[in-house]
């Protein structure tokens, strides 16, 4: 039996799940935990697959001062406490650039790729590369599996993925690439068995999480997304604007004098709904508030989610379904029914009970289009590929 140790690696906190792999391929999550203020406040926490917490601790900064640190110390706390000791890790990378299509087996010559890929997602790839390259070097021989949030995105066409710009950016890597990939084809894979009858069909699949972006699909395969160059893109975000006029940035520039750095940290730090609504990013706080503003980003939110449906029905040609999914899409029905009643052109008539009490389908019968919530597992996905990738070799 296999161990997959599942890795999702942020700038200053360390995901990560367990997974038993049996022969047969079947996967049982066994751990999840993580690491958040590495380098600040390093406290590592780990709860069981049920949820029951196992770990609670917190270390110097000097002890986990870095990702590959956080890394050590969470497999130090699985190897000595649970007796857990993984045959491969996967993790998540956000950026396969224009090169990877699927996950890859990593070796010295992948990272070298994957590392040319840092200028595209400056924020994101280095922090996901950093434990890959320190585990390469410390263990060399045990698999680890780089897993891409843009590589589910890779057939679109090329009017899809080019920008009306010169030719020579589009061929050094300016290309529309799209992200949440894993989530999205984890949607993809579970259609068919929680609604065969739209599987096949046009859906655009809406991941609203703190990141958000929307997916195009049709028969199961990507064919546009709401997302671009990079995880800016497309409709407001917890902290990120979604498409903006390039234009505001050339004027925070040239007449405010802002720096790159500070447009930067705006644009994925104080904007979205903590920008507009001037209270928070969570949008639980913001249905709580009496604050006309909460109200309004959340408005606009829905209504900036409704419109670019409007774009992706266009990509293709028509629309049968809508899937909410992530924290927002699965969790709050009020955001659900906002949305909803901004597709009542495309024939979404809301069940408000079934969409109250967060059931699956939450369109009613006979609605043209049908609306439905699935809950994404994007660590799932990648155990599945990290799992899929190693037993050819075995
Ligand atoms: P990420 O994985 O990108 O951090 P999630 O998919 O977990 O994000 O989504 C996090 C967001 O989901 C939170 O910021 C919050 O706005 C929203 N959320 C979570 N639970 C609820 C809830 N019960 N009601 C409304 N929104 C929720």
């Amino acid at each position: 039996m296999d161990t997959i140790l599942v890795v999702n690696a942020g700038s200053s906190s360390v995901k990560f799940q367990v997974f038993a792999a049996q022969s047969s391929g079947e996967l049982t999550r066994k751990i999840k935990g993580q690491i958040d203020g590495i380098g600040t406040r390093p406290r590592l926490r780990g709860s069981d697959a049920d949820g029951a917490q196992s770990a609670d601790r917190e270390f110097r900064p000097e002890d986990v001062a870095d990702v590959p640190a956080a890394l050590h110390a969470a497999a130090a706390w699985l190897r000595d406490e649970l007796r857990i000791n993984p045959t491969a890790i996967g993790h998540r990378v956000v950026h396969g650039g224009p090169d990877f299509d699927r996950p890859v087996l990593v070796t010295a010559e992948v990272l070298a790729r994957l590392e040319r890929y840092v200028p595209l997602a400056p924020l994101h790839q280095p922090h996901n590369l950093a434990p890959i390259r320190s585990i390469l070097a410390r263990s060399p021989d045990l698999p680890q599996v780089a897993c891409f949030d843009t590589a589910f995105h890779r057939g679109h066409s090329a009017i899809v993925d080019h920008y009306a710009i010169p030719e020579r950016f589009y061929t050094e890597g300016v290309r529309r690439y799209g992200f949440h990939g894993l989530s999205y084809e984890y949607i993809a894979t579970r259609l068919p068995q929680v609604a065969p009858e739209i599987a096949s069909a046009r859906v655009i699949v809406a991941h609203l999480g703190s990141g958000a972006s929307m997916c195009a699909l049709a028969g199961g395969r990507s064919v546009e997304s709401s997302m671009g160059f990079t995880a800016l893109d497309g409709i407001p975000m917890g902290t990120r604007p979604g498409q903006i006029d390039p234009g505001v940035l050339l004027y925070l520039i040239e007449q405010k004098g802002m720096s790159a750095a500070a447009v930067a940290d705006l644009l994925y730090r104080e904007c979205g709904l903590k920008g507009l609504s001037g209270i928070s990013n969570d949008v639980r706080e913001l249905q709580a508030s009496k604050d006309p503003r909460a109200q309004f980003a959340l408005d606009h939110f829905c209504y900036r989610v409704a419109l670019h449906a409007g774009m992706l029905a266009s990509a293709l040609g028509g629309l049968d379904a809508f899937v909410f999914t992530a924290g927002i899409g699965e969790n709050s029905a009020d955001v659900r029914a906002r949305v909803a009643a901004r597709l009542e052109w495309l024939g979404a008539e809301l069940d408000a009970a079934a969409n109250a009490a967060h059931a699956m389908l939450i369109s009613r019968q006979g609605s043209r289009l049908a609306l439905y919530v699935v809950p994404t597992d994007e660590e799932l996905m990648i155990a599945r590929h990290t799992s899929a990738l190693l037993r050819p070799t075995r």
